[in-house]
């Protein structure tokens, strides 16, 4: 199947990976929308909310919470924005949770090898 997170799955495609399981890969994304802003996704190929059963929602969720107390820590944000995108606004067809943190002061500037570094030490 020619689907992108799945290559990074398989690791045909690299990434910045700051966690995962057996059932899960959080990685940063690749145009964030902010400083840290990561995408999780289930290793097994779900398309969308359509699709996706509840256990693996909760794996998800459950390793949303682990990339957000690391974020916590490094980036200090103010709050988190948590999205998932379906059907014509969804553009990778994988289902991805966004966490996208929110700052008060946007001052701060990282690439997002930097921010790689910084969540990875
Ligand atoms: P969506 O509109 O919810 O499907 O968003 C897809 C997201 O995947 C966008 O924010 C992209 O920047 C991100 N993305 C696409 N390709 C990659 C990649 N190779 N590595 C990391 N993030 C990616
Ligand atoms: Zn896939």
């Amino acid at each position: 199947m020619d689907c992108i997170f799945c290559k990074i799955i398989d690791g045909s495609i690299p990434s910045y990976k700051i966690f995962e399981n057996k059932d899960v890969l959080c990685f940063l994304d690749i145009k964030p929308d902010s400083i840290s802003h990561t995408l999780v996704i289930p290793k097994k190929h779900i398309k969308d909310v359509y699709e996706i059963d509840n256990e693996t929602l909760s794996n998800v969720y459950d390793a949303a919470k682990i990339v957000i107390s690391k974020i916590d820590k490094i980036f200090k944000p103010d709050g988190y924005r948590l999205v998932q995108n379906n059907g014509i606004v969804q553009e990778v067809k994988h289902y991805h949770l966004h966490i996208i943190p929110i700052y008060n002061d946007n001052d701060n500037d990282f690439t997002v090898e930097e921010v790689y570094k910084k969540l990875s030490k």
